[in-house]
């Protein structure tokens, strides 16, 4: 038998397709090629000063030692707190988990619960992480397709349809990585009467998203929209996206205690909990100004607005406006059948991205990545300038097909 032999779901995972981009950019630069990249889902900002501030005084301050395995009080506080004053929900601090980022929450919470043969319904586009996290952790994702009519998302008649008595879970995202889409308070209304026919259903809301939120909107969550739910709603963040703390890795969740404790359960078994200093800079993050967040959603709904005009006047994209997050998914339907100046014939979504890298030197990640074909990922976390070269190439590219 060979020593290389590995665990057989690790061995049927697919490496995270944006990860394999952006691996693709690293070895074309290396090359010499000037790449823009409008893959990589972060925010381009600097974390604030007084956050940067909070995590050196904790470094100063001693917090460099264990914690508690579901973070330190004061941090869960703040987490409670949160969750009261922005979602609405009665929690307290009992009622929440730190973990090393939202991804490690969501991991967590599907190792905790997962058994073979039980079924999460991923509706798609997805983010690419969640089939591959559902089935590392011995359960069967069921894709549900959520069409560009339907804005990308779950209608309540194909939720009804996908839910049997497998079914374990339901993740819902908004707003989405990758499309942008955001559920209204009555949309999320219309799934909760179909999730409270179904009393087996978990619900992950991942609302990592939530702070960058356009149009004027206001941001909704499923266990406040229908507290009857909340008993077995699992509510995710963190201070990733809202914060551009990406690489602090703090994520946070509040849910039903049994399954909190499940989860600190396989935390202590694992990561012992999540870095002290950064928990201590989350709780400076959590409880200090929150202009910050302000700012940057002015700043991503500008760039929205660029960049889906600019894709929407490209020849063979067409792309429906985004309320949240800081994609664009565009339709690349147009470019299908053509050929680049390059010659490279033009069949499917990943030719197109793989196209633009190599003769545009931009960066984007094909849509079936996602679970829907043929789009495009644009994501413009990124200063205007490059943006706006970036967006005049795609322009170039596009328009040079025959
Ligand atoms: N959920 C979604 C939809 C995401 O796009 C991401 C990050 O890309 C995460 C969760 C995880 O965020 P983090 O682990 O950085 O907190």
């Amino acid at each position: 038998m060979t020593l290389e032999r590995l665990n057989t779901r690790l061995a049927h995972a697919q490496p995270s397709a944006t990860y394999r981009i952006i691996d693709r950019v690293a070895a074309r630069r290396a090359e010499g090629a000037k790449i823009i990249s409008l893959c990589t889902g972060e925010p381009d900002f600097d974390t604030p000063e007084h956050i940067r501030q909070a995590g050196i005084d904790a470094i100063r301050n001693g917090h460099t030692r264990y914690t508690q395995v579901a973070g330190v009080r004061a941090l869960r506080e703040a987490v409670a707190q949160k969750f009261r004053r922005e979602n609405g929900l009665a929690v307290t601090w009992q009622d929440t988990i730190v973990s090393s980022g939202g991804k490690h929450v969501i991991y967590n919470a599907l190792a905790a619960t997962l058994n073979d043969g039980d079924e999460v319904i991923v509706p798609a586009p997805y983010w690419v992480s969640y089939p591959e996290m559902v089935e590392l952790c011995g359960g069967t994702a069921r894709i549900v397709p959520c069409s560009g009519e339907d804005g990308f998302k779950l209608t309540p008649a194909a939720l009804d349809a996908a839910i049997n008595p497998a079914t374990r879970w339901l993740i819902l995202n908004s707003p989405s990585n990758p499309t942008g889409a955001v559920y209204s308070q009555q949309e999320l209304r219309a799934l909760a009467d179909v999730l409270l026919a179904h009393p087996h259903v978990l619900v992950l809301a991942d609302d990592i998203y939530e702070h960058l939120l356009f149009d004027g909107q206001t941001f909704h969550t499923l266990a406040e929209v229908e507290p009857e739910l909340a008993p077995r709603v699992l509510t995710m963040n963190g201070v990733s996206k809202a914060y551009a703390m990406t690489g602090w890795r703090i994520g946070f969740a509040t849910g039903p205690r049994w399954l909190l404790a499940a989860m600190e359960k396989l935390q202590g078994q694992q990561t012992s909990g999540a870095s002290a200093i950064s928990q201590h800079a989350a709780i400076a993050t959590l409880n200090g100004p929150q202009a910050f967040i302000q700012q940057s959603r002015a700043v991503f709904e500008r760039r929205r607005d660029l960049v889906v005009s600019f894709l929407n006047n490209t020849p063979g994209l067409e792309c429906a406006r985004p309320c949240g997050a800081f994609y664009a998914f565009a339709s690349c339907a147009g470019l299908l059948g053509r050929t680049t100046p390059a010659g490279t014939r033009l069949q499917t979504d990943e030719d197109v991205a793989h196209a633009l890298l190599d003769e545009a030197n931009v960066a984007v990640v094909h849509g079936s990545a996602f679970g829907l074909a043929p789009y495009l990922r644009i994501a413009y976390a990124l200063d205007d300038d490059a943006l706006l070269q970036a967006c005049e190439a795609i322009r170039r590219f596009c328009a040079a097909t025959r």
